[in-house]
């Protein structure tokens, strides 16, 4: 294949599953945007053993001028945008900054590809975030379904994805929006939940932490596993006509369950292990939420059928080799 592809947000969870899935689909040239070349955080492209494969580049998404002359440049005939401040909790502590790199970087790519070559194909990281509190009746939800955000970055997620369908409906570019709900790997953040509970109960296991503290174990959520939903992405791109799709496991699982789970699996005692502190519930947190996959599975093909316990199976995997890896690579050091 003799496909060139920019991903931004490539220093990412998804930026470096997707990588490495284009790489084996046979991509000619897989282009990574960084916001420097020189902040070495590429340790996930290193964990996945791409990090050489890829040509990082280093682009202010919000600088317009940068954004053209690198597509101008390179011609992909694909653009992957996964770049974003991606934290909900995040987002109250930087509204503004969250509001304007996730608005203005998607206005920028899709003004630089309407400019130099319309048939550039675009994907969007929209996120389940944008439906914000449904009411019961509303569930599962699907493409159709208003948005009611309540947090910053569901709102800048919301005219995200807008942006991106008035760019395909007004100038006739081939965008697309994933609409994904919450995916987890080792590779995730260290500050989101499933990653922190995973990571931290392992280091109780081995001796190296004492306990962990969470919010609100109430929360409920249709999680998934993050190489699985990345597929979804590339499949979108290649399809004859560009749309919208909710990227979803279809099943919901509580936060408490979860833990449940994983402490049982790794042997731990929940009483003396697990702290909860109000210090980490959010103001306005989404309740009962999760999606209907159907459109994805009939039209895309894409296929998921991981259950919750397969799930939890592969992160403890994951994250005791992610572990193993960061060990073994301060030991070099
Ligand atoms: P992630 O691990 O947080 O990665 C976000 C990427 O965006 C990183 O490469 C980060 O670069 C970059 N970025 C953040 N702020 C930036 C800024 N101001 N300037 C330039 N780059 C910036 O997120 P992810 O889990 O891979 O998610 C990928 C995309 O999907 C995001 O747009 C996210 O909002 C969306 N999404 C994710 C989920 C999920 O469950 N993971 C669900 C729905 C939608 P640095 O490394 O330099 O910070």
């Amino acid at each position: 294949m003799t496909k060139t592809a920019i991903i931004t947000g490539i220093t990412g969870q998804d930026g470096a599953y997707l990588a490495k899935l284009l790489l084996s689909k046979g991509y000619s040239k897989v282009i990574g945007l960084a916001r420097s070349t020189d902040k070495g955080d590429f340790e996930r492209l290193d964990f996945l053993g791409i990090k050489s494969d890829i040509e990082i580049i280093a682009c202010d998404l919000t600088d317009a001028g940068a954004v053209e002359s690198i597509i101008k440049q390179y011609r992909p005939d694909e653009i992957y945008n996964l770049a974003a401040q991606s934290s909900v909790g995040y987002s109250f502590e930087i509204p503004s900054a969250t509001f304007q790199f996730n608005t203005l970087s998607v206005m920028n790519l899709l003004e630089a590809i309407k400019k130099i070559d319309k048939s550039i194909r675009f994907y969007q990281a929209s996120s389940s975030e944008m439906f914000g509190n449904v009411a019961l009746q509303s569930l599962p939800i699907k493409e159709s379904l208003l948005f009611h955000p309540v947090s910053p970055y569901g709102i800048s997620k919301a005219s995200a994805h807008w942006l991106t369908v008035n760019y395909r409906e007004a100038y006739g570019l081939f965008t697309c929006c994933g609409i994904l709900f919450n995916h987890e790997s080792a590779l995730r953040g260290p500050n989101f939940v499933i990653k922190k509970l995973i990571n931290t109960a392992i280091n109780i296991q081995q001796g190296k932490s004492g306990s962990l503290t969470m919010g609100n174990l109430a929360i409920s959520r249709d999680w998934g596993y993050a190489p699985k939903y990345v597929e979804a992405m590339w499949l979108m791109l290649q399809q004859d006509t560009a749309n919208d799709f909710v990227i979803c496991s279809g099943t919901v699982t509580t936060l408490q369950n979860i833990i449940l789970t994983v402490f049982d699996k790794l042997g731990l005692d929940l009483n003396t292990h697990l702290r909860l502190d109000s210090a980490f519930m959010r103001s306005l947190d989404l309740g009962l939420i999760f999606g209907d996959n159907s459109k994805a599975k009939k039209e895309l093909g894409w296929e998921y059928d991981i259950s919750t316990n397969e799930l939890i199976d592969a992160l403890i995997q994951d994250e005791l080799a992610w572990i193993d890896w960061m060990g073994s690579k301060k030991n070099i050091k």
